[in-house]
């Protein structure tokens, strides 16, 4: 293999990179980043970038002696066996790492709505986030959460407004995300409340009923980056479909992070995750699969979220039906698990309670039994229930 090229110079990208490299890989790569910045972290941007405390995260990996051949504003535009069109023309590969990652939804309507995933986006929102800025979030999920956390840390006055019956209804479940609502004290929350549209000087909502705003910011999700394989003999679905071992469907081509939808052997379904662990790991395996040898990406999907002044981290993946069990504790300090048919561990959900989460992730890696008695007494370990 002569050369690999890296389409997405996100964290996925370069983790790619990375471990081509250190794989042994001598041949030529090529990563193409349609930003022009080098690869940076994404977290960071609705933390410790929205709040001021930092005005960057770029990943500490130095290209030069990485000796890859990085592109900044050049994007991948379409895809034929063996060759990469780009925007500055067609590239060539012997073997591709598809790392495009995902792009957020916007709202219908002629207002101006900020979405958080770039630097640039996080930048030019943090500049308008200022005290007695009135500011309506979209969306009570992860990113709008944090938000919220950063716009009233500001001194605006907030409002989110949510689709669902609760906060983070739709990662975590309508009764645990009940439990965020004390949170949100000094924030108005519209919940079970639908947005039309972003207009001019505000947002409109279903019911008719206009809420003004001097900033919008819409955090409803984001879409699998992969409009540009449209055309592509590859399969798609949910983004780029790829096996145990982050093989797309085409020879020669692996997808990671944001945009894979790969084969999980654990949980027996395919699962796209878009968590920054994700885009951490799943390189290593992609670049191993690349170059010949028999490794599979198998593991157990690890998230966390800091908003409102709580750590909340998530481990597994939990069916719909799996029975949710609460371990209250302490000063607000609580975790939940959810357990299959059989009672072993699927997912657990800490919030300010780091150990749960450490024993969890290791326990659903093992799969022993549980026993739900002691799991519900935040006394016992986890790891001794
Ligand atoms: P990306 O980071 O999206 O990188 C993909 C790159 O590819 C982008 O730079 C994009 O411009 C580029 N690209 C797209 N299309 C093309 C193309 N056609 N040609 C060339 N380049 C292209 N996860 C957590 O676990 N915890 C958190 O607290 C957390 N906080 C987050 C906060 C924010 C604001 C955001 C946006 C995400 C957060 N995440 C968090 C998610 C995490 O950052 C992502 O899962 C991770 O960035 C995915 O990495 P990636 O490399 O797959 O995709």
């Amino acid at each position: 293999m002569n050369r690999v090229v890296v389409a997405g110079a996100g964290l996925a990208g370069v983790r790619s990179v990375e471990a081509l490299r250190a794989r042994g890989f001598e041949g030529e790569i090529v990563l193409l980043g349609q930003e022009r910045h080098r690869p940076y972290d994404r977290p960071p941007l609705s933390k410790a970038v929205l709040l001021g405390t930092s005005d960057s995260s770029f990943v500490d990996s130095d290209l030069a002696t990485l000796e890859v051949d990085f592109r900044p504003g050049v994007s991948a535009t379409g895809l034929r066996a063996g060759v990469v069109e780009t925007s500055e023309g067609d590239l060539p590969y012997d073997g591709l790492v598809i790392a495009t990652g995902a792009d957020p939804i916007t709202l219908p309507g002629d207002g101006q709505q900020h979405v958080l995933r770039t630097l640039d986006d996080a930048l030019e929102l943090r500049a308008r986030l200022v005290r007695g800025a009135r500011v309506v979030v979209i969306g009570a999920g992860w990113i709008g959460a944090e938000v919220a956390t950063a716009a009233r840390r500001a001194g605006c006055e907030v409002t989110v407004v949510e689709a669902g019956p609760a906060p983070l209804s739709q990662a975590v479940g309508a009764e645990l995300g009940a439990r965020t609502l004390p949170w949100y004290d000094g924030i108005e929350l519209r919940l079970d409340t639908m947005v039309a549209s972003v207009d001019e000087g505000g947002v409109r909502l279903v019911d008719g009923e206009f809420l003004e705003a001097h900033v919008v910011v819409t955090g409803v999700g984001v879409r699998p980056a992969v409009e540009w394989l449209a055309g592509a003999d590859i399969d798609l679905h949910n983004g780029v479909v790829a096996d145990e071992h982050l093989r797309a469907s085409l020879p020669g081509v692996v997808a990671v992070g944001d945009c894979a939808a790969w084969w999980s052997r654990r949980y027996g379904t395919r699962l796209r995750v878009e968590h920054w662990d994700t885009a951490l790991g799943a390189p290593e395996v992609a670049a191993a699969t690349l170059l010949g040898e028999d490794a599979v990406y198998d593991p157990v999907p690890y998230f966390w979220s800091e908003q409102f002044g709580h750590m909340v981290q998530y481990a597994g993946h939990h069916p719909a039906g799996a029975r949710l069990l609460h371990r209250g504790g302490p000063e607000g300090k609580w975790s939940a698990c959810w357990l299959t048919e059989d009672d072993t561990l699927a997912a657990v959900l800490a919030v300010d309670r780091p150990r749960d989460l450490v024993q969890g992730r290791r326990i659903i890696d093992a799969g022993p039994r549980m026993d739900p008695e002691r799991l519900v007494d935040p006394d016992v370990p986890l790891r001794d229930c």
